[in-house]
Parts: structure tokens; sequence; C-alpha cells
């Protein structure tokens, strides 16, 4: 298999369910954005035939210490080799775990050569739905949700589920929300929020980015555009419910009556395990549920004045077309920004709000179009932020 974005939080953990089983999985690639010293020691680790890098000059320098090491890892480096590693013919399950657009070509690349996608990296389906989603079809590739709320509703919905919900008696998808770590928290309170504090999750350890996107709540907003596409869903059949204790990770509402809900730890192993082994089950390192322990489940409503960006999503959803990777556009930008120090926290809502607001809404048939509207997002994004 090809981990794509294998330094990562979600690239961690495949490989260290991975390394679970020496039987079933054999790595062939690895990659990484530029932590070169984290890919080397995983390159020693799990002697993958190929190593990835974003720049040349990091590249070298991996290719001298494999040298060095004893190992015969092939290093490239660049966006192209991206893409050969998610398509090489060895090759028949990729994990895309790449954060934000950077992730689109090549997760595109391995739908197009028919792959087991084990799709982490939302933005790309947020940015790309109908044609992604055509393109799974059209080339026979097998996508398995590793977004534990996509991949719960997988495990809740009938083995079949394509040709809309209704089809198969699903009243409703119920997608749940730690709330972040600023749950109760009034759009005032909010102002003053530092980066640590928005990268400090309650239940979950991640990613910088997605960090700040649980804490603004646009993760949800993108997770809520990302199932009406994996499920076929309109926005109003995905109701969000605030669940602070992480342990229902989501559900399922069937006409009679019926929710059928997934539960676990929060630990990513447990989607991951679930998609690599799929229609299989195996072990994945995590511990047992103890509802003892757990002793009760708490749910209530999201609060869209504090936290508007869940509205925002929403409405480009609704808005379709370009509209969902312009939202997705501007929010990296602005999560930049704030992870820099340029922006205050509920100015992201306020930048990516703007930016929806000042683009045209164009149809999203074909890559090139949506390219266009993520670029000129991010000039927009960016040049607000210039006039602040
Ligand atoms: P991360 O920041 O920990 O890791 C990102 C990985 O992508 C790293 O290997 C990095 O080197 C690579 N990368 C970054 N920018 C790149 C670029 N421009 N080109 C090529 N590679 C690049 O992120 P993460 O938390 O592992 O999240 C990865 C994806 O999975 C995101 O889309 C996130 O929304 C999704 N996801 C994560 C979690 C989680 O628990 N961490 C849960 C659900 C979904
Ligand atoms: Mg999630």
């Amino acid at each position: 298999m090809t981990v794509l974005g294998a330094t990562g939080s979600i690239g961690t953990s495949t490989l260290d369910v991975i390394a679970r089983h020496p039987e079933r999985y054999r790595v062939h690639a690895l990659t990484a954005h530029r932590s070169r010293d984290s890919l080397l020691a995983l390159c020693r680790r799990h002697r993958p035939e190929v190593a990835v890098l974003a720049a040349e000059a990091d590249a070298a320098w991996l290719r001298d210490q494999l040298r060095e090491a004893g190992l015969t890892t092939e290093v490239r480096a660049g966006r192209e080799a991206l893409v050969e590693v998610a398509e090489a013919a060895e090759v028949d399950v990729v994990m895309a775990a790449i954060v934000g657009a950077a992730g689109l070509l090549p997760t595109l690349a391995a739908v197009r050569a028919g792959k087991r996608i084990l799709l982490a990296n939302k933005e790309a389906l947020v940015m790309s739905g109908a044609l992604f989603m055509d393109a799974v079809l059209r080339h026979g590739a097998t996508l398995l949700p590793i977004d534990s709320e996509h991949n719960a509703i997988y495990q809740c919905l009938p083995p079949e589920h394509r040709g809309g919900l209704a089809r198969h008696g699903v009243t409703q998808l119920l997608l749940t929300a730690s709330g972040g770590p600023f749950r109760g928290w009034t759009l005032g309170d909010l102002a003053a929020v530092t980066p640590e504090q928005a990268c400090a999750h309650p239940n979950w350890s991640m990613g910088r980015k997605i960090s700040v996107d649980s804490a603004t709540l646009m993760n949800k907003g993108l997770e809520l555009i990302e199932a009406c596409w994996l499920f076929d869903a309109r926005p109003e059949q995905v109701q969000v419910v605030v669940h602070p204790q992480s342990v229902i990770h989501s559900m399922a509402a069937y006409s009679d009556g019926s929710v059928i809900a997934q539960l676990g730890n929060p630990d990513m192993r447990t989607p991951i395990a679930y998609g690599l082994a799929w229609p299989e089950r195996i072990e994945a390192g995590v511990e047992a549920l103890d509802l003892f322990a757990v002793a009760r489940l708490d749910f209530e409503a999201p609060d869209e004045t504090a936290f508007p960006c869940l509205r925002l999503a929403r409405e480009a959803m609704a808005a379709g077309g370009t509209a969902p990777a312009v939202l997705n556009a501007a929010n990296e930008v602005a999560v930049d920004a704030f992870l820099e120090g340029r922006l205050g926290f509920t100015g992201i809502g306020e930048l990516v709000a703007r930016v929806c607001e000042a683009l045209p809404v164009e149809p999203a048939d074909d890559l090139e179009s949506i390219l266009e509207l993520d670029v000129r997002a991010r000039r927009d994004a960016r040049r607000w932020l210039s006039r602040e």
C-alpha cells in the first residue's frame, strides 16, 4: 500500500495498525511534505520501496541518509511523484492522509486507478464532491471513509447503500461532534483564543489544521459536506449532535424508529483498521470500551451563533457547484493566518463568510473550474488579510 501523509497523525496511526499485521500489508510508498527526519525514521522501520518529499533538497538529504543506513528505498520529490505513488500498479490500497487541498490530485489519481482508497483527507472530497464520487463509480474504486463519524455511519448503514438514503429506510444521519475545546463559550469569549488553546482538543490528538477546524466547528461543517457526498444525502438529512464524550462516533436513524450507533474509544486506529481489513475485522491496538468508566452519554444542539462555520458549510453545500471548494480554500488560508498569529480566532469565520459572499458559484463539473475557484478564493482571502 501507499500512505500519503505518512508522518502525520493519521499516517502514523495507519503505520501502527499495519505493523501489527505484517503478513497482510506491505508498504510500497510513504510520503511527507517537509518532515524529512520523521520520514527517515519511518523508512527505517517500514522499508518502503519509494519515499516522497516535496522539495528536491530534502529528497537528496534523505537519499544520503538511507544509503548510509544500507536501505534501497528510492526517494522522489514533488507533486508528480505523489500522483505516481498513488496510482502505481504495485499498490492496491492508498491511505489518503495528506491535509488540505494538497491531497486532491494524488487522491483523485488513486480513485482513477481503481484502488481501495482509505479517505482521511476530507478536504479533497469537499472540494470536488460530484467529480470525485463519479470517478469512484466510473473506475470501480472502493472508497472507505476513515473520518471517524463517516466510518461510523458506514458501519450503521446497509452494506449496499448507494442510490439515496430513503431507498434503504434511512431518514437521517446523526453526525456527532465533541464540540471542541470551546464548547459552551460565547462569541465574546472566543475573541482572545490562542493557537495553543485551539490545538488542545479534549478527546482527540490530531494535526494542527484539523484541531483548529474542530475548535471553530468548521471540521463538522466539512464533515457535513463529506457525509452528503459519501452517503448521497441532502444537507437537511444530516443532523449535527454535540456529544462531548466522543464515544458514539455517529448514527443512522431509520423509518421504523431504530437508531443505529457505532461506539468506541476515540482512537483513529479503529476506523483505520476497519478500512484496511474491510469486510473483515482485525486487531487495531485499541483499548476495549469500558462503558462503566464512560458512565454517561450527553447530547446537545450546536451553537451556530458562536460557531458560524457550521452554518457557512451547510450554506455552501446547498449552493452547490464550486461553493464548497471556495469555503475550503478560504478556511485553509484563514487557519494558516490564525496559526501564524495574523488573524484572531473569530476572524476565521468572518474571513470565510466574506470570501464565500464575494465569489461566484460556478458549476464544478471539471477539475479546472474547481482549481480555478480554489486559487481565486485563496487570493481573495489573502487580499482581505493584508487589508486588516
Ligand atoms: P497532520 O498535519 O498530522 O499530517 C499531515 C500529513 O500530510 C503529514 O504527513 C504532512 O507531511 C503531509 N502534508 C502536509 N502538507 C502537505 C503538502 N502540501 N503536500 C504533501 N503532503 C503534505 O494531519 P492529520 O491530523 O493526520 O490529518 C490528515 C487528514 O486526515 C486531514 O485531511 C484531516 O482532516 C483528516 N482527519 C484527521 C483525523 C485525525 O484524528 N488526525 C481525523 C479525521 C480526519
Ligand atoms: Mg471526524
